[in-house]
């Protein structure tokens, strides 16, 4: 019993040590101690321990609770689809491969073929939270091998926006949650990282596409007007749209098919272009969406057109055969919006224990 007592006091005079260095780290604004990104993340459950990173994850779990609130609210139902994948999930390189007791499988890059045919199965509105995989070898502040995905699905009536009118609700519904509810977590994040308020407005700003390459143009940028936005270009727009839009979040639209993932609907007036939308928070991605195929034959068309192996993604087709709801729906980084919310320069700093090309421990 000695014994026992003997071991918790030295272990609560270690925790108060630890807190106590942990103080150091910031006193009045002063930066005493500097550890480096990898040291923190080996020695992650002692770097929690500081007040901002206590709110980081607080501010985190506020943000699930309401993006499930929000969407239960709008009528959407929760699920939770299989990460364990035969054949090659979405295809492409950032597939993680594994042996299935002796057949080939990967882990799911998304929900996304899950989603579209549980509203094949008459579910009119789903969302999902879990894990998602991406096996490719990006070593950048806002890239890891495995994030936590927020998606949702949903039927349309008529057009893509109704899906991104979703997303803007749910957004600003978000922010000011956010903002009234965890005054005290954002003033800790604030005490350690610079952290300017988040400029957004009711009704979110929606651009197209083709807007945002000529908004760049005149600024002296010139991009590819049907290629993809990199991080550069993307933080550029976002600088120019907050000079002259005065936000921080908003929409880009219509964008070049060839871009976008083979289930996405092309335009109906122009074929180059998609009903697909981004979205952007203080100038980077956070959430990727729109309408998809639900004709069973323009579909798989699209799947060989973009080099999919149609055999390996077969019973996804098989469920638009059986009559399919014009559908859209979106999917969300959670830590990202964590780490952009947060004004944070990585996004290692929003997720407790880091899964990057690097990191498979702790
Ligand atoms: P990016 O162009 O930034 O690599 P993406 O276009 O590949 O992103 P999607 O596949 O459309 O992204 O995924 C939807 C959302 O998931 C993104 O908007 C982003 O918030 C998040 N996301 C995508 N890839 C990663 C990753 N490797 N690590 C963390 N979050 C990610």
């Amino acid at each position: 019993m000695e014994e026992m007592t003997d071991k918790v006091h030295n272990h609560d005079r270690v925790r108060m040590l630890v807190q106590y260095i942990s103080c150091l780290f910031l006193q009045e604004g002063k930066q005493l101690v500097r550890v480096n990104q990898d040291t923190r993340l080996t020695y992650r459950v002692v770097d929690v321990r500081t007040p901002a990173s206590q709110a980081i994850f607080r501010l985190r779990s506020e943000i699930n609770y309401k993006f499930i609130d929000f969407l239960r609210s709008e009528g959407f139902v929760g699920i939770n689809t299989p990460k364990l994948m035969g054949g090659s999930s979405e295809g492409g390189a950032a597939v993680f491969r594994l042996d299935y007791k002796g057949k080939p499988a990967c882990l799911a890059q998304s929900p996304q073929l899950h989603k579209q045919m549980s509203i094949c199965g008459d579910f009119m509105r789903v969302y999902e939270i879990g894990p998602v995989f991406r096996a490719e070898d990006s070593y950048t502040h806002r890239h890891l091998c495995e994030f936590t995905g927020l998606d949702a699905e949903m039927v349309i009536r008529e057009h893509y926006s109704e899906v991104m009118d979703v997303v803007d609700k749910l957004f600003v519904a978000l922010f000011y949650h956010l903002t009234k509810n965890c005054k005290e977590e954002l003033e800790a994040v604030s005490r350690q990282f610079p952290l300017p308020p988040l400029k957004y407005s009711e009704v979110t700003l929606r651009l197209t596409f083709e807007e945002g390459v000529q908004m760049l143009k005149e600024a002296g940028i010139e991009v590819d007007p049907f290629g993809d936005l990199n991080t550069k270009t993307e933080k550029k727009l976002g600088a120019l749209v907050r000079e002259k839009y005065d936000t921080d979040f908003y929409m880009l639209h219509r964008y070049p098919l060839a871009i976008r993932p083979f289930y996405t609907m092309p335009c109906y007036d122009d074929p180059n272009y998609s009903n697909s939308f981004d979205v952007f928070l203080r100038g980077e991605e956070i959430i990727s969406g729109g309408q998809r195929i639900h004709d069973p034959v323009l579909l798989e068309e699209r799947a060989k057109a973009c080099g999919i192996d149609v055999d390996s993604i077969s019973s996804y087709l098989d469920s638009f055969k059986y009559g399919a709801w014009r559908h859209g729906g979106f999917g969300v980084g959670l830590d990202r919006v964590v780490m952009l919310f947060c004004n944070l320069d990585n996004i290692r700093k929003a997720t407790i224990f880091t899964r990057d090309p690097k990191r498979l421990a702790p």
